[in-house]
């Protein structure tokens, strides 16, 4: 599954490049209109319509007319929005900046699944099992032994996306966007809070690891 982002804003694609990176997509990011369209076709266009050269508008239009491919159109909150106007022009969805993360991803996800793509690369396995530890997803239920751990909504989710990458080291922003769907740089306290939470609630059956000036590691059963 291969996502072109069409963004000449670094600051908007290079955390947006590495988070759909890590919901298993290949991500190939150019920064203006002309390049979009030289470019192959993906499964999947994320166009930004402040674009340094052409009118955004204009760079849908343009690629609708080379191939079916879906495009999800990024708009600045206060420009002119038309909706109709981008459904005509072959947009098949829209986000406003700033937008959350997981809702992007929705987003994605949807769209794909409307365009008989498959949605579903990079999703993490409904049950994962860590030694004594155990995550199912499908029943958002999480178990020590045999026994029901019980987790607040946010603390499975956050225990949910560390272990969906064990071993890795997650920065804060990511985990914030992820779990949270916050703009990109909020605070953080709610963050170690809810770390700290999971720590006491498995005790030793599994190791979250602080990275210090980064973010954290889900490193599996301590
Ligand atoms: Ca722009």
């Amino acid at each position: 599954m291969h996502l072109l982002l069409v963004e000449d804003d670094d600051t908007i694609a290079k955390p947006l490049v590495t988070g759909l990176e890590r919901e298993g997509w290949a991500v190939s990011r150019v920064e203006t209109g002309e390049e979009a369209l030289r470019m192959p076709v993906p499964d999947l266009v994320l166009l930004d319509l402040g674009l340094p050269d052409l009118d955004g508008v204009e760079v849908c239009r343009r690629l609708r007319e080379q191939s079916p491919v879906p495009i999800i159109v990024v708009t600045a909150r206060g420009e002119e929005l038309d909706r109709v106007l981008l459904l005509e022009i072959g947009a098949d969805d829209y986000v406003v900046k700033p937008f959350g993360f997981r809702e992007l991803v929705a987003r994605i996800r949807a769209v794909l699944r409307r365009s008989g793509r498959d949605a579903t690369a990079g999703t993490p396995p409904e049950v994962s099992e860590f030694g004594r530890l155990v995550v199912d997803r499908r029943g958002r239920r999480v178990s020590v032994d045999g026994e029901d751990v019980h987790l607040t909504p946010k603390e499975f989710d956050l225990l949910s996306f560390l272990a969906a990458h064990p071993g890795a080291v997650l920065s804060r922003e990511q985990i914030l966007n992820e779990v949270w769907d916050t703009e990109w740089w909020g605070p953080t306290k709610t963050l170690d809070v809810h770390v700290a939470s999971l720590r006491r609630k498995l005790g030793d059956a599994a190791s979250i690891e602080t990275v210090r000036g980064v973010g954290f590691r889900f490193a599996g059963p301590a």
